[in-house]
Parts: structure tokens; sequence; C-alpha cells
């Protein structure tokens, strides 16, 4: 395996060099000798952070936004267009958009990706066999961990439940349930962890993306969790409906959730896009409370869900400017709070993943990204360049800035 020197890098605020070796970070010191190394790269005073890691993404429906109408006051949902559309998806038009997602997101810091992948009557396992080829022919490059997800839930056909258990057999990682596609959202929970239980897979839901407070779903989630001993292994994206609990009961479910050591995952550009569209007064913007989450101990990530599709038109896989889209959906711009908010591209999604050894430690994987920026609040701000995107010691992607300026003349 190679060796390479990243030289005069800020790594937690300090100039530091980072030898990498044998996928592995060897060493964080100042000053190391740099001989025998088979790539020395100078980063001096850019920021070097772990690589990005995507928690919740759907690439096998990127890039459809041309093929149908986009959301209207009145109109179908997003879930609605995009379930027409998969009947016609083949496994060769999701293998060109899904890889198109995933190199985007490799050129702009990702170095692990757990995506969604549907499951239905309609799509079949053509999603499954494509994202499987993905997974193979970009090894080295993006780690991608795969999750049979029940987008249309599972109690609307008859066909679904054994198609989720075949796509695990399959190789897929993770089981992916969405409550409120069905009308028993218990029902559709418990189904979900009996059979990761029965099968030793990890769970995500896609959960409490309404403003009604009668339908939250998480408070059950989060028991069935602790019941069942999967503490760590459970995350829940959006999440919406936190926000529009009073106080009070905000704090009892924050601390369930915090208990069952739920991972939450925020997706606010889709937010943004889809909620609040009947609202005739204030327009809800459905961004879950990550700041008070993160402050109650509970592990948050930040992710980009939807790529160029009718729930977010303009998605696109770089967590950096999900980051930016956080700070300013969740309230979260002052500078303490963006000093912390590159966490949740990063280790947070690692952690809400289950990878152990992501971060800046000897030891680690050396999977990291280079920024053209001093500090994590300059990098959101400026949206920096990822000067050099690391996996497993190998630089995968380089990228400069080409804007000249004129000053004189
Ligand atoms: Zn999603």
């Amino acid at each position: 395996m190679r060796s390479l020197l990243l030289r005069s890098g800020l790594v937690a605020g300090r100039r530091q060099d980072v030898a990498l070796r044998d996928g592995r970070i060897h060493r964080i010191a100042p000053d190391l000798d740099p001989a025998g190394y088979d790539e020395i790269v100078d980063v001096p005073d850019r920021l070097v952070l772990p690589g990005f890691v995507e928690s919740h993404i759907h690439p096998d429906k990127a890039f459809v936004a041309d093929r149908t109408e986009g959301l209207r006051a009145g109109g179908p949902s997003a879930q609605t267009l995009v379930a027409e559309l998969k009947k016609a998806f083949t496994v060769d038009d999701i293998y060109r958009r899904a890889r198109r997602v995933l190199e985007l997101a490799v050129r702009h810091g990702c170095t692990t990706m757990r995506a969604h992948v549907e499951v239905d009557a309609h799509v079949g396992l053509r999603g499954v066999e494509a994202l499987r080829r993905l997974q193979q022919d970009l090894a080295g490059v993006l780690d991608l961990q795969l999750i049979a997800f029940a987008q249309e839930g599972i109690f609307n056909d008859a066909v679904t439940r054994d198609l989720l258990r075949e796509a695990l057999r399959a190789g897929l990682e993770v089981l992916g349930g969405c409550p409120y596609m069905d009308r028993d959202q218990r029902a559709h929970i418990d189904w979900f962890f009996d059979t990761a239980e029965a099968l030793g897979v990890r769970l995500d839901f896609h959960a409490d993306t309404a403003d009604d407070p009668s339908l939250l779903t998480c408070d059950h989630i989060a028991e069935r969790t602790i019941a069942g001993g999967l503490q760590d292994r459970v995350t829940v994206g959006h999440l919406c409906m936190l926000d529009a609990l009073e106080p009070d009961a905000r704090r009892r479910v924050v601390d369930r959730l915090r208990e069952a050591r739920i991972h939450v995952i925020a997706l606010p550009a889709t937010e943004l896009h889809v909620k609040g569209r009947a609202d005739r007064q204030r327009t809800w913007r459905g961004v879950t409370r990550i700041g008070e989450l993160r402050a109650a101990g509970v592990n948050v990530a930040v992710s980009t869900n939807n790529v160029v599709n009718p729930f977010t038109p303009y998605g696109h896989p770089d967590l950096l400017r999900q980051a930016l889209v956080a700070a300013m959906a969740a309230h979260l711009g002052n500078l303490d709070q963006m000093a912390w908010l590159l966490e949740l591209v990063t280790t947070g999604p690692a952690r809400a993943i289950g990878l152990t050894d992501h971060g800046l430690a000897e030891g680690g994987r050396a999977d990291l990204v280079v920024l053209d920026a001093p500090d994590p609040a300059t990098a959101i701000t400026e949206q920096a360049e990822k000067l050099f995107v690391i996996k497993a010691g190998r630089v995968v992607a380089r990228n400069t800035r080409t804007s000249e300026l004129a000053l004189d003349g």
C-alpha cells in the first residue's frame, strides 16, 4: 500500500503533518521527516478534516426533475410524482443517474455514503441491482452502505415485504422504514423491528415529517429500540415534528431519543422545499431542532437527502453546502455554532452509520478532506474549495479555484 504525507495543515486548530500509511492515519505531529513517502502534499494552513460522510441520500431517484412537474399549490406530492416515474426506471438508467451522484459526492469531499435504495412493487429489485454494481465499481474511492428502503409503505401491496427481505439477503446492510406511508404507523414500525431483529441488521426510519403532534412515532421507535437492545443501531431521518411540539413535550421526546441512543439525521434542503406548502400565512420550514438535540447529547447529522428531483430540485451532494443550508435553516449561524457544524457532516454521521474509526486520530481511517480555509466558519461562509479528497490514503479528487481578480487597469 502507498504512503502519503500531508504537510503543514491545520488539525484541530494546530499546524500539523498527517502521515498516511496502508489506508490508516499513521501519525499526526508537527514537522515529520518527509523522507520515504510515496507522495507529499503541501497544504499550508489549510483545514484538514475527516472525510465527509453522507448518511441519508437517494441516488436511485436523483436527476429526474426534468421528467415530471415540480410541486405546485394543490398539485400532487413529490412521493406521488416519483412513484409514477419509477415504474419506468431500468437498471442502466438508475446506474447512470446514481453514478453521477456518487462521483459528484466524491468531488465534494465525501468518502463514505449510506444510500437508500427503493424496493417496492413499482421498481422491484432494479435499484438494488444498480446500486450493488456501483458499490463494486467505486470500491476504493467511496465506501457505500445500502439501505433496503420501503418508500411506498409495506401494507399497500402483497410483495414489498418479501422484496425487502430478498434485498437484505442480496447483501444490503440496513433496513429502512417509512411509517407515514402506511395507515397503521405502529404496525409498520413493529414489522421493521421484528424483521431487523430476526435478520441482525441496522434500522433507519424516515419519520415524523408532518407537523401534527398526534401522529408522533419516534417515541415508539425509541421504546422498541430500548426493548430490543438496539441502542446505537437505529437512525431517524427528518424528525420535523420535533419543531412543532410544545417545549415540555419536546424535552421528553429528546430525552427518550438520547436514552435509546437514536441518531437523528436532519435534511434541511428537502424540508425547506417541501414543507409549509399549504400554510396561508406563516410557512413552516420543518427543520428538526438540530441545536437542542445536540445540546441534549443526541448524535445529530446533516445530510443531502434528494438530488434534482421533485423533493429537492436544487439538491446537490455537497455536504459543505448542506452545512450552510443547516446554518441558515436552523439558526446555527453564530461563530461558536459554525465551529461545530462540520462535525455534523463528518464524525456525527460516521457514528450514525456505525463507523468506529472515522476521525483525525492515529490509527483511524485515512479518509480526509482538505478545505481551502483556515477554520470551519470560514469554510462554511465562503463554501471553500475541497482542495484534496483522500480515500484510504490515496488522493481521489483535487479541486482548484479558477477565478481571477484584475485589480489594476
Ligand atoms: Zn430520504
